[in-house]
């Protein structure tokens, strides 16, 4: 069975200015680097829709999508925070992100994937209820879960996240929900600077300092993740799929390398076999040095089409 590839080009449209690392060639990078690497072969590709208000509403307030969506009609940017920026193209192209991890989860329910892989822009897990935040507009892989909770009755969901910032939005939007297990690493004093102290039985948050290299990393999955999912047993897997804590991605001091970020899939794949019918579907987060993040993609998705 091929895996889903979600993309929509209205997710290129989006652009915060000259310099800005969350940048459209992040999406083509990836995709240059799949075909070059012959996986997108093994793809069913499908054009994301755009999420409804009421899909966004189960996670953001209704005040804030409108805030977003009325944006459309305007002209010129502004600033929702310092590293934000809004333009009349952002509503479609953020419409187009949360929509494709609705979809997402819809195929994968329906069995017609086994898995999904979401191509998309702008990210989503700093987005909070009622604000933009580090890049985000739409929280998109909340809004998949959210979805897949309220319309097929699931109550044991992962989220894995291992982009290196703390994905402080979606644990605002679950913090409350015990159907949701949030698994997390970043790196940490580090932006949002939340996240470190929290303390929940549904809620594994491992804050590791700058300098943190792959085999501290795996050291935490193993140590922290894997009990907690062995205990949790997922019916179904999301992960935020962030790939900033490459070693060549100037955004942090992490040291990580494409072959980290293959292990790590791998180790969630044998959970997701084991409890959830294999079922997966990762959405793409940050990850900005476009050559790190077109290999990382590669290798997480080769290990997801069980090719390794
Ligand atoms: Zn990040």
């Amino acid at each position: 069975m091929p895996i889903a590839y979600l993309h929509h080009n209205d997710c290129l449209l989006h652009d915060m200015g000259f310099g800005h690392p969350e940048r459209p060639a992040r999406i083509s990078a990836i995709e240059d680097q799949l075909r070059a690497s012959q996986l997108l072969d093994f793809v069913r590709y499908y054009d994301a829709p755009l999420a409804t208000r009421r899909q966004l509403a189960r996670v953001h307030h209704l005040k804030y999508i409108d805030q977003v969506l009325e944006f459309s009609k305007k002209e010129g940017h502004a600033y929702l925070d310092p590293d934000t920026i809004i333009t009349p193209q952002t509503p479609t192209a953020a419409l187009r992100a949360a929509g494709a991890v609705v979809q997402a989860a819809e195929l994968v329910i329906a069995s017609k994937h086994q898995m999904a892989f979401c191509n998309i822009r702008p990210p989503g897990h700093h987005a909070l209820p009622n604000r933009a935040m580090g890049f985000c507009f739409f929280n998109n892989i909340a809004v998949g879960v959210a979805h897949v909770l309220e319309e097929y009755g699931l109550t044991r969901i992962a989220i894995l996240d291992f982009d290196v910032h703390h994905g402080n939005g979606t644990e605002e939007m679950f913090r409350d929900d015990p159907r949701v297990l949030l698994c997390s690493t970043f790196q940490h004093p580090f932006y949002p600077h939340c996240g470190a102290g929290v303390i929940s039985d549904h809620i594994i948050n491992v804050p590791l300092p700058a300098g943190t290299t792959g085999d501290k990393f795996r050291e935490a999955v193993i140590l922290h993740w894997l009990p907690a999912l062995h205990k949790f047993s997922p019916q179904m897997i999301f992960i935020s799929a962030g790939f900033d804590a490459h070693d060549d991605d100037d955004i942090s001091q992490f040291h990580l390398h494409a072959n980290d970020y293959a292990w790590v899939t791998k180790e969630i794949l044998l959970v997701a076999d084991k409890y959830a019918n294999g079922r997966i579907i990762s959405v793409l987060e940050g990850g900005y040095d476009l050559h790190a993040l077109g290999r990382s993609v590669a290798a997480h998705l080769k290990v997801l089409m069980r090719m390794v």
